[in-house]
């Protein structure tokens, strides 16, 4: 082991203290509480593969690419061995990328291949290590037997054929969401994974969050697309087509194209959707606006009688679905107002034909949500008056996207333009929903103003804002207190 010396300071004494380190191919890297090998080799700067180490979720060490050689221990995998003082690693060598080659030809032989038509393609992770790993021909006969896809789900699509049972999809829906729709069934060559009881995906407890398809490295689990029947009815000269954007989609669709993380694009989005044929664009924000008045008014009813309380948001259709499966007695705490997506589908549908003298039956309303959940919920039958949804279809960020580079426009270039009016009003307290913690702040906002009679100087309530998964704040207005708390995977 070597020694490296760092300093501490404490008051106005300085210590030497000898850092723990150990050899990763050669260099000396200091220890410093990482739980395995594999994070210590990523922060000395070491891209290891890997389709099952997610470091929210527990470690699983089923792929085995992240193999490493520990001199006098040989083979391991590094997500599964904790960093010791003095281990000497070599994260490649002939044997250990032949094994990986080996395991990645192992998954192609039971693999449908169809790379061109999977909706991962480009962005999957087993085509990149396969490229990376300079595999051009795979060595074992093909086996693999074409299973139907599972189109049961209105959020998403199942397809078994590109599987490569890494588990993180059973893990992220069990550890993070808490939900369980989808586990290991069948041993050895027969494992598969599946949702429960066999089932088709739309037909058991999945709550459609979508968390199984973020993490899925394969196109074995994708946002089911409706790019096509949005496309229709572009194409269609009967039809008025309406987009409204979600306060997420303009700071996320950048990166697409290139951007930086974070860069508010909306003047972009709407000049795209404009291009495409969109008759109006609204912005989700402004109904986020109607939602933050009628859930602080329902909640200062509430107060005011002591009654259903706490009250719990309904604006998420992923938790909305949870708590009717696990939690059908906190039902009536949850706030009864639409979401701001419903919001403004049924301000549209109900306002727009009458204004733009057109057929109800013309309006196709379209939104662009960061969720798949949203797709579930547009679908739900109590969202439609007379058979017609308030919002017809759901764009993901990244159908949008893909969309627009269908076009063939370059989206950097595009001039910004505006909002429709008036349904592209908005406030801050809209455009935070986008944020952790942004409804409740945005309620709080309005309901601080409403109880003292003031308007407030700062509109901030810092209290309320972080990113941990489970948070608590009391904040005192006039006297009252009150308490607030989330929880979010
Ligand atoms: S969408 Fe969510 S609930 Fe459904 S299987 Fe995936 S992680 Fe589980
Ligand atoms: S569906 Fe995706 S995330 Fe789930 S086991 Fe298969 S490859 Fe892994």
């Amino acid at each position: 082991m070597k020694l490296t010396e760092t300093k501490s300071f404490k008051g106005n004494m300085t210590t030497t203290v000898a850092a723990k380190t150990l050899s990763i191919d050669g260099r000396e890297v200091p220890i410093n509480g990482e739980r395995n090998l594999l994070e210590l080799i990523r922060k000395a700067g070491i891209d290891l593969p890997t389709f099952c180490y997610h470091s929210d979720l527990s470690v699983y060490g089923a792929c085995r690419l992240c193999l490493v050689d520990i001199q006098g221990r040989g083979i391991q995998g590094a997500c599964s061995t904790p960093p010791e003082p003095g281990l000497k690693v070599r994260t490649q060598t002939e044997e250990i990328r032949e094994i990986r080659k080996i395991a990645i030809e192992l998954l192609l032989a039971n693999h449908d291949q169809q790379c061109p038509t999977c909706p991962k393609s480009s962005s999957c992770q087993l085509q990149d290590v396969a490229r990376k790993l300079g595999i051009r021909k795979v060595r074992f006969k093909p086996v693999h037997q074409p299973e139907e896809l599972d189109f049961s789900s209105v959020s998403l699509v199942r397809d078994p054929n590109k599987c490569v049972l890494c588990g993180d999809c059973v893990r992220v829906c069990s550890e993070i969401q808490g939900v369980g729709a989808i586990d290991f069934a069948y041993r050895g060559h027969e494992a598969v994974v599946l949702p429960a009881f066999g089932k088709g995906l739309g037909e058991g407890e999945c709550i459609n969050c979508g968390q199984c398809a973020a993490v899925c490295p394969t196109g074995a689990l994708t946002p089911r697309p409706e790019v096509d029947e949005v496309w229709r009815a572009l194409n269609d000269p009967v039809k008025t087509v309406v987009a409204q954007i979600a306060p997420a989609v303009r700071v996320a669709i950048g990166e697409a194209f290139g951007l930086a993380p974070g860069m508010s694009v909306s003047g972009q989005i709407v000049a795209a959707l404009k291009r495409l044929g969109f008759d109006k664009v609204y912005d989700t924000a402004f109904s986020a606006d109607l939602t933050v008045v009628e859930e602080a008014n329902e909640f200062m009813k509430r107060k005011a009688k002591g009654e259903r309380l706490p009250q719990f948001t309904s604006c998420c259709p992923g938790w909305v679905k949870f708590a009717e499966q696990y939690f059908p007695d906190l039902l009536p705490n949850l706030s009864t107002c639409k979401s701001p997506q419903q919001m403004l589908g049924a301000v549209c549908k109900a306002t727009l034909p009458g204004e733009l003298g057109i057929p109800k039956e013309s309006l196709v309303m379209v939104s662009i949500m960061p969720c798949t959940a949203k797709k579930f919920e547009a679908k739900r039958p109590e969202f439609a008056e007379g058979g017609v949804p308030e919002v017809d279809h759901v764009l993901t960020t990244q159908e949008l996207a893909r969309m627009i580079e269908e076009a063939g426009f370059r989206f950097k270039e595009l001039e910004p333009e505006s909002f429709d009016m008036p349904l592209g009003f908005k406030t801050g307290a809209g455009v935070i929903f986008g944020n952790s913690g942004g409804v409740s702040e945005a309620v709080l906002r309005y309901a601080a103003e409403s109880v003292t009679g003031r308007k407030l100087d700062n509109p901030d309530f810092p209290a309320v804002r972080g990113e941990d998964g489970t948070r608590f704040a009391t904040v005192a207005l006039d006297g009252v207190q009150l308490k607030l708390g989330w929880f979010t995977a």
